[in-house]
């Protein structure tokens, strides 16, 4: 079977892998010059099953209200867009309830827990080079009953396999030192060793080459502008330089596939939520932080890969603006710089680096992959905030159901058809 992947990103990239993988032909078209130049660029880097909870647990909304119009807030809706959000924004509003939010969480937990297992096969499979760490990662508290209600949380996730130590103050910063300056203001943390952390562009781009070394065909610079049926049945897709004929195509274009998806009937609910990240080199600077950090009251997050720490945060939903707010993207180092202080010298002096991308966010936290309603076509895509954490269970999903093949996890949370 010749299976089209649209889209090089994360999601495209492990999908046309694991298809190769099944014995199929694949060809990947994107739109870029290169795979993962777009929302798989520049994230925060962590691969964290521990921490698989959608955004919109129960209060979102007032949490959202309260903070309009403030350029600084950690999540930001702008009023001009929520006309584009109704038929989203409801479903969103709808998962915060909290049984469907404990039910998604555990969903989005089975396959985070999977993708791990899938990317540590992979990356020795594929003997993928790329800068990573799997030393965990620690979410810090400076209140207890923040710090006993993670506590209840990782309870609820250990069936699923997450470990997780809790830690008092002065454990916490000799586990971490780089939180020594602010470890009086600590009452503790959660560490969690089976965490990773790492460049997501770097494993794509290795991740693309080893699957080009299998056969897998990319076509980069081409643009998919529709999908084309005949008798209800995908046969074809369309692109900036002509048709390309294919048995499946999966589409794995992130915030850009409900465009492509409509003409055919299929409505995929995925929202672009702009997010930044902030890096600033590691030379020089004594007492980096040594794992993945996770600041739940900062809304911040920093890990060490590469060569750099890479920090990331803010959730704004501003519709189809990709511009980089510097007021923002400023605030991930200011914010970053309260939990280790030698950061803003260290910036000064070696430079930073920000970024901005579109998480494509689904209502309810967990992708949309599988078959839709049209023959032909399946989608892997709708990853939101945790694409690196699910990129490799996705794409093994995906793969699996294009084959027929039994997949190891329950696809049925994840199913594109689910919220419609
Ligand atoms: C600031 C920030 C921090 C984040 N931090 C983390 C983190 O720490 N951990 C984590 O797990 N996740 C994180 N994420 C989320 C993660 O980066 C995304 O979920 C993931 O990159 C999505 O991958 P993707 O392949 O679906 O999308 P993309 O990487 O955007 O790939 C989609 C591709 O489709 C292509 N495309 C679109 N339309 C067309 C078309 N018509 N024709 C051809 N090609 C097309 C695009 O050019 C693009 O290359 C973060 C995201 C952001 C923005």
């Amino acid at each position: 079977m010749h299976v089209l992947v649209i889209g090089a990103g994360l999601a495209g990239v492990t999908a046309a892998w694991y298809l190769r993988q099944a014995g199929h032909d694949v060809t990947v078209v994107e739109r870029r010059e290169a795979p993962a130049l777009e929302t798989s660029f520049a994230n925060a880097g962590l691969v964290v099953p521990s921490q698989p909870d959608p955004w919109n647990a129960p209060g979102v909304l007032s949490k959202l209200l309260r903070y309009v119009g403030k350029e600084d807030a950690p999540f930001l809706l702008r009023p001009t867009a929520v006309p584009s959000m109704f038929g989203w924004g409801l479903r969103f509003l709808m998962n915060s309830r909290a049984e469907p939010w404990r039910r998604n969480t555990l969903a989005a937990a089975a396959l985070a827990q999977y993708s791990l297992a899938q990317l540590r096969a992979l990356r020795a499979a594929a003997a993928l080079d790329y800068p990573f760490g799997a030393n965990g990662s620690i979410k810090v508290f400076r209140d207890q009953a923040d710090l006993d209600a993670q506590g209840d949380f990782a309870r609820m996730l250990a069936p699923y396999g997450v470990e997780y130590e809790i830690l008092g103050r002065d454990q916490t910063v000799d586990l971490e030192p780089a939180l020594r300056d602010v470890g009086d203001r600590l009452i503790g943390s959660v560490f969690f060793p089976d965490d990773e952390y790492g460049d997501a562009h770097r494993f794509t781009q290795a991740l693309a080459a080893a699957a080009q070394a299998q056969g897998v065909a990319f076509r980069f610079g081409e643009t998919v502008m529709a999908l084309e049926a005949d008798k209800g049945r995908f046969t074809a897709v369309r692109t900036s330089r002509g048709r390309l004929a294919g048995h499946a195509a999966v589409l794995a274009a992130a915030a850009w596939a409900p465009a492509l998806a409509r003409p055919l009937g299929i409505r995929l609910w995925i929202n672009p939520v702009k997010g930044y990240s902030a890096t600033v080199p590691l030379a020089g600077w004594n007492g980096a932080p040594r794992l993945a950090v996770v600041d739940d009251t900062l809304k911040i997050v920093a890990s060490p890969f590469g060569g750099g720490l890479r920090m990331g945060g803010t959730a704004e939903f501003t519709g189809w603006d990709t511009s980089l707010n510097e007021r923002r993207a400023r605030n991930i180092l200011t914010t970053a710089t309260s939990l280790f202080p030698d950061l803003a010298q260290q910036a000064e002096r070696a430079g930073v680096t920000y970024w901005t991308g579109m998480r494509p966010v689904s209502p309810d936290g967990s992708p949309f992959v599988g078959a839709t309603p049209v023959p032909g076509v399946y989608v892997n895509a709708g990853h939101g905030p945790l694409g690196w954490t699910f990129a490799c269970g996705s794409g093994k999903l995906v793969a699996d159901i294009v084959a027929g093949a039994s997949p190891e996890i329950d696809p049925s949370p994840y199913s594109p058809t689910r919220l419609s």
